[in-house]
């Protein structure tokens, strides 16, 4: 089966992109092209295709023959639904603003109203059922979308903590979350040097009684440590947990995916 990079992805095209704080860029996709995007996927992930610097959307597009593209020239980046709305037909995906050196910040950073990008999914949901006592929401900048997502579907009665590492107190916003769910933020400033802000909060906080399912992602030193925890310590079973490494310090995107890869097989 051919890989999704081999095959056409869709053009999405910018209508609005405003920051929702210091480290954190809302990009708002809008057009017929979204007409059919699933609805209910918030939380699911997908990958951008992402266009050279000053590239037309003729040659971007002329690019992704019947049979895929020619190459692999174009940077294609995992990203995460955050919101659609179908009557508008918008699409809304956040971007951790970490600096000019990857391709996909540097996009996000500098787009603009006509703006485009190719897009390939959504994936299924992460959790798409809720059946626990607690829950145990756990993310830095690049899962916050994961984490919104997951918050914004648990059931209104639903107990839990949320645990948020940010690099500064200006990256806190208000999250909507059902009113037993205790929201806390970190202050991290320094994201290229290995935290161990969330691991020191979980393990020394108190742990409700009863099943947990839970939704973690961030820095993947952060979550091996955080997996070896519940796996370990607190023997969580394994289907209750979403827990992914979405980067790591050091590496671009397609050198960490091929670590995950390497582990999950050796798993
Ligand atoms: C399932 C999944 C869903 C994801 N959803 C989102 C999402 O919705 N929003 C989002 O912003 N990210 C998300 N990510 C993470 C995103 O794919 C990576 O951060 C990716 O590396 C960004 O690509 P880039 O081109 O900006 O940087 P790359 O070219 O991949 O990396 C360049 C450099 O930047 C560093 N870097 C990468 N990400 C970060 C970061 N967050 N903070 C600090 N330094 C970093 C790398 O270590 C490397 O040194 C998701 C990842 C996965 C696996």
């Amino acid at each position: 089966m051919a890989t999704p990079q081999k095959r056409r992805p869709k053009i999405f095209t910018v209508r609005t992109s405003r920051y929702l704080s210091p480290h954190m860029i809302r990009v708002t996709f809008a057009g017929p092209e979204l007409e059919g995007f699933p609805e209910g996927h918030e939380g699911a992930n997908c990958k951008l295709v992402l266009p050279r610097e000053g590239e037309s959307r003729e040659d971007f597009d002329a690019h992704f023959g019947p049979e895929g593209p020619a190459d692999n020239i174009h940077p294609v980046r995992t990203y995460t639904v955050r919101a659609f709305r179908k009557d508008s037909l918008e699409l809304d995906i956040d971007f951790v603003a970490h600096g000019d050196e990857g391709p996909a910040t540097r996009w996000a950073q500098q787009a603009r109203e006509g703006s485009f990008l190719g897009f390939f999914g959504p994936s299924q949901p992460k959790i798409t059922e809720f059946y626990a006592d607690w829950y145990l929401i756990a993310a830095d900048l690049s899962a916050l979308p994961v984490a919104e997502a997951t918050l914004e579907a648990l059931p209104k009665d639903a107990r839990g903590v949320a645990v948020f590492e940010v690099p500064s107190r200006d990256d806190i916003r208000p999250v909507e979350a059902p009113e037993s769910v205790e929201v806390h933020w970190l202050i991290q400033d320094n994201v290229h040097m290995p935290s161990t802000a969330q691991i020191d909060f979980i393990r020394e906080m108190a742990w409700p009684a009863g099943a947990v399912q839970t939704c973690i992602a961030g820095e993947s030193s952060v979550i091996r440590a955080l997996r070896d925890h519940l796996r370990n310590e607190r023997k969580v079973p394994r289907k209750n947990t979403y827990i992914s490494g979405y980067w790591k310090i050091g590496l671009v995107e397609d050198e960490h995916q091929k670590i995950k890869r390497a582990e999950t097989a050796a798993a």
